[in-house]
């Protein structure tokens, strides 16, 4: 039943800019203030204030149209959106409408069957965000107004994604790209990313779009592929049962599961736009674009691909590593050190990932520097200290963040590789364990585990598993 309707999806992304101070003031954009401590009479709105534009948001603006290959406009104009509410000041909006910074962009995508999907980008338009209403301290609303004025860009798609997966996964391409150009944090659960979706759905072969809703209040990644999804659901069942789909926004809820219909009240479709008096068009010439674009690093897609071509990396690892560009800087600050490319990829993948999930920091609040996880990596492949001593090693760099050597040797944890040292060890264990000598004798290989599992433990982990094994081998065979 399901697979006779076709879905159509368009995201409205917002991402808040990370500039120092606000779009038309100077004001910090610091989170966490004090309410109502960074504001001026220009973000709070008082009358026959003028807004001066912030040329870093310009720059930051045309930066994103380029990573995300968008036509520059050489000339665009802000416009009043007018609406009235009280984390709003001043009663309208500052934002672009009809002549935006950006537009005719595109993002490519590779859903998991492997389907290459190139997703148009209408626009983007830089905006200023509204203030903040408190609705859950005792029974007043609180209005705290920092937040105002503080710079965004929206960026806007055709109707051109057919499932809930390629909206998440064009979602999480926007938010790489975000960061990679340092631009915006991308954090949804803080807000400083935040999604509309547009959903609809028709019958396949239907050209004619159908009636759409949007699906707003989706605060990560996996809820707006769960919401999108619910929102289907919901509109198939309705169409089945022969009745009409109201265009209406919902609001997701992420514990119920579920998305429900806003008051209608706090919806308001007309804006009456007009062009914003006290700003003057917005010029960005060939120079300027230019100078903008020399500003652009080597972006996730094209890191990727240098991942999977020079360090020769499967594309799950370079996928991974190169999510986020500290990350991927992280990686090959190791390969300074080290070119065991693939173990470098594993210790981060691993151990380090694991870390920076546990203790839920980010990858520049990890306490190893790259270079000394390198260290450690030479260590190992120089045979100064086994696999399982490292494992050892590693929480000891964690504490202390000293040079991994520096390490082995105060707490003597250099590997036992020197056969005479290690043959007394095996002859104990020879002498000690009669009847697992037996069973080896007696054809049963898988018992050489046992005896090198022994000497590993006589050895405090010290001793070389190879070496181990050679000698244990030699000396059993012996026996026969
Ligand atoms: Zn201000």
């Amino acid at each position: 039943m399901k697979s006779k309707y076709e879905v159509v999806i368009g995201l409205e992304v917002h991402a808040q800019l990370s500039t120092e101070s606000k779009i038309f003031c100077g004001c910090s954009t610091k989170f966490g203030s004090a309410p109502n401590s960074n504001v001026c009479p220009i973000c709070l709105g008082h009358p026959g204030v003028l807004p001066v534009l912030n040329k870093k948001v310009v720059e930051y603006a045309v930066l994103m149209g380029l990573a995300t290959n968008c036509e520059i406009k050489e000339r665009s104009i802000f416009a009043r959106k007018n609406y009235f509410y009280p984390d709003s000041p001043k009663g309208w909006q500052t934002s672009q409408f009809d002549e935006p910074i950006c537009e005719n962009g595109y993002l490519d995508i590779v859903t998991s069957d492997g389907t290459e999907r190139r997703l148009d980008i209408t626009r983007i338009h830089m905006e200023e965000d509204a203030g903040k209403s408190i609705h859950d301290k005792g029974d007043e609303t609180l209005v705290d107004l920092n937040r105002t004025g503080v710079p965004l860009i929206e960026i806007v798609s055709e109707p051109v994604m057919r499932s809930a997966e390629e909206a998440y996964l064009y979602l999480i391409k926007i938010k790489h790209i975000l960061t990679y150009l340092d631009i915006c944090d991308g954090n949804m659960e803080e807000g400083s990313l935040r999604c509309d979706a547009n959903i609809s759905i028709r019958l396949k072969g239907e050209t004619e779009l159908g009636t759409k809703t949007e699906v707003k209040n989706m605060n990560s990644f996996r809820n707006v592929e769960k919401a999108i999804n619910v929102e289907i659901e919901r509109q198939i069942e309705i169409i089945e049962e022969g009745e009409r789909i109201i265009q209406q926004t919902l609001l997701w809820d992420a514990d119920l599961e579920d998305v429900f219909p806003m008051r209608s009240k706090e919806e308001s479709h007309d804006y009456r736009y007009f062009p914003e008096p006290d700003l003057m068009p917005v010029i960005v010439d060939e120079e300027w674009k230019n100078k903008i674009s020399q500003k652009l690093p080597e972006l996730p897609e094209a890191r990727m691909e240098r991942f999977i071509t020079e360090f020769k990396l499967p594309e799950y690892d370079a996928g991974i590593l190169t999510s986020s560009r500290p990350l991927a800087d992280y990686y090959e600050n190791i390969l300074t050190v080290t070119d065991d490319y693939k173990s470098a990829s594993n210790w981060v993948m691993g151990n380090v990932l694991k870390i920076i999930k546990e203790e839920k920091i980010d990858i520049s609040e990890f306490p190893i520097y790259p270079e000394n996880l390198g260290k450690l990596i030479n260590l190992i492949n120089d045979k100064t200290i086994s696999g399982k001593i490292a494992k050892d090693v590693f929480p000891e760099m964690l504490k202390s963040n000293d040079d991994p050597a520096k390490i082995v040797k105060e707490k003597n944890l250099v590997q036992i590789t020197d056969t005479s040292a290690l043959e007394g060890i095996v002859d104990t264990i020879i002498s000690n364990n009669q009847p697992q000598v037996e069973q080896y004798l007696q054809g049963k290989e898988t018992v050489i585990g046992f005896f090198v599992g022994q000497v590993m433990r006589e050895s405090k982990g010290k001793a070389n598993p190879q070496v181990v094994n050679e000698i244990l081998r030699s000396k059993l065979n012996t026996l026969k």
